[in-house]
Parts: structure tokens; C-alpha cells; sequence
């Protein structure tokens, strides 16, 4: 959603704060049912390209909610979208759903086999774009791409090699979340090798969604990342601007 921006940009004018128009966007993986997640920095927030796609996700998971929560009133159980509001970070997805069910009991009493179907069902988003178009729609917005925290790609294995990401920088990644939210700080060192490894610039982030950590405290701004790393993420994002498709009057 690129929504807030124009509220953050204002109020970073009056502070003094640069603030940089960013996404993140989740896309299907390249094999596996598993999304993945991408960040476009300075992307054009009227971009008539992304804004359609954009609507076109949030579509897709509002049927996909509409069909789970039918599936489970056709079982007489209510569960209904004004529950899902608490567990949602943008708009209600597969995560809002497990955890509605899971929450308000909707499971209790039902054979384990449909219990299953339905959390299997939940989980089971639609993606409105591969992850090659969602590289292509942030281009075409005039942004970069950096992969979102590639230490959560696969549960337990944070530290990913650069021969295990080559395939997702091979659709047009301009770079990699080097200092992201993972536990210690070890990750960055080894995610900047990656980097380099496989000629990408790098980023860092909170990957904020109003989470909190184990002391119940916002991830928001807490993430320290290099000032250093701004010039050259700024320049290629110069490059993307200039290749964009001149505008039709
Ligand atoms: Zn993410």
C-alpha cells in the first residue's frame, strides 16, 4: 500500500527528515507455495502500473477471506470478518484467518480432517504477481528492489548462501536486506558478503508491520542501518527513473 506516503512526506518536510517513497510487496515464491517479500524504494506513488496491481492483491485476498470465512459458516460455525481485525497488519489475509479460528475456537468440536482443510485453506493466498512482476512493476514505478529479510526465506536457516539466493537476484533484485530484524546482529556481516557475492547493493530495515519484540516494545526506526549505503541505492534508483516509459499526455 503506498497510502501513508504522502502523510510521511509531509510530515518528514517539517521535521527535517528525508523520507524515501517504499513498498513492501509479497510475491509468489519461485517454487513452493510460500510467498516471498520484496521492498521497492522510490517508487512513484501514483504509479498507475503498481496501484492497479496493488488493488488487484488486495482483491484477490479479500475473496480469498470471503471464501474461508463461507467454508466455515457452511459448517455453522460464525466467524466473521469484524474478528479478523486484530491479527491483520494491512487488510485480512491467510494470517488473520488461522489465528481468528485458532482464537474464537472455530475448530473445537470439529473432526481433526476438517479442522486441517480449513487452516490448510486459510493459508493457501492467492498472489496476485510473481516475483519477477513485482520486480518489473517496482522498475516501472521508477524504484528498486531489495529482497526483504532473506534470513526468514526458510524457518530455521537464517544464514541463506549467495548460490541458494542467485535465482531470486536473477530476476532483477538491485539488492539485499543485509541488516534486518533477526536475533543478534550477526546477520548483517554475512548478508553483505552475500551481497557482493552477487554484485547487489544492499539495504536494511525493521520490516515494522506494528509488531512488537519480546519486551513489547515497536521495531519501528530501531534497525540502525549505514548512512553509507544511501548514495549508491539512490543513484541506481536514477537509472530506473531515467528508463522509465515517458508518460503519455
Ligand atoms: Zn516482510
Amino acid at each position: 500500500m503506498l497510502s501513508g506516503l504522502a502523510e510521511a512526506e509531509s510530515a518528514g518536510l517539517s521535521r527535517g527528515v528525508q523520507v524515501i517513497a517504499g513498498i513492501e510487496m509479497t510475491a509468489a515464491r519461485l517454487q513452493g507455495r510460500r510467498a516471498v517479500h520484496l521492498l521497492g524504494y522510490w517508487v512513484d506513488r501514483e504509479d498507475a502500473a503498481l496501484l492497479a496491481a496493488l488493488a488487484r492483491a488486495r482483491r484477490l485476498m479479500e475473496t480469498h477471506v470471503d471464501t474461508v470465512l463461507a467454508a466455515i459458516g457452511a459448517l455453522g460455525i460464525r466467524l466473521e470478518r469484524s474478528h479478523l481485525e486484530g491479527y491483520r497488519h494491512r487488510y485480512a489475509g491467510g494470517a488473520a484467518l488461522v489465528f481468528g479460528m485458532l482464537q474464537r475456537g472455530v475448530l473445537r468440536g470439529l473432526p481433526a480432517g476438517t479442522g486441517m482443510r480449513l487452516l490448510r485453506m486459510a493459508a493457501d493466498e492467492p498472489r496476485a504477481y510473481t516475483l519477477r512482476e513485482a520486480v518489473d512493476l517496482v522498475h516501472g514505478a521508477g524504484g528498486i528492489v531489495s529482497l526483504a529479510h532473506p534470513a526468514k526465506l526458510r524457518r530455521g536457516e537464517p544464514l541463506q548462501t549467495a548460490a541458494e539466493l542467485r535465482a531470486y537476484a536473477e530476476c532483477g533484485l538491485d539488492a539485499l536486506e543485509a541488516w534486518q530484524w533477526i536475533p543478534h546482529g550477526w546477520g548483517s556481516e554475512h548478508y553483505r558478503r552475500v551481497a557482493d557475492e552477487l554484485g547487489l547493493l544492499v539495504t536494511g530495515g525493521s520490516d515494522d508491520h506494528g509488531k512488537r519484540d519480546a519486551e513489547g516494545r515497536s521495531r519501528l526506526g530501531r534497525q540502525p542501518v549505514t548512512a553509507a549505503v544511501l548514495e549508491p541505492l539512490s543513484e541506481r534508483a536514477s537509472v530506473w527513473r531515467a528508463r522509465r516509459a515517458p508518460r503519455s499526455a
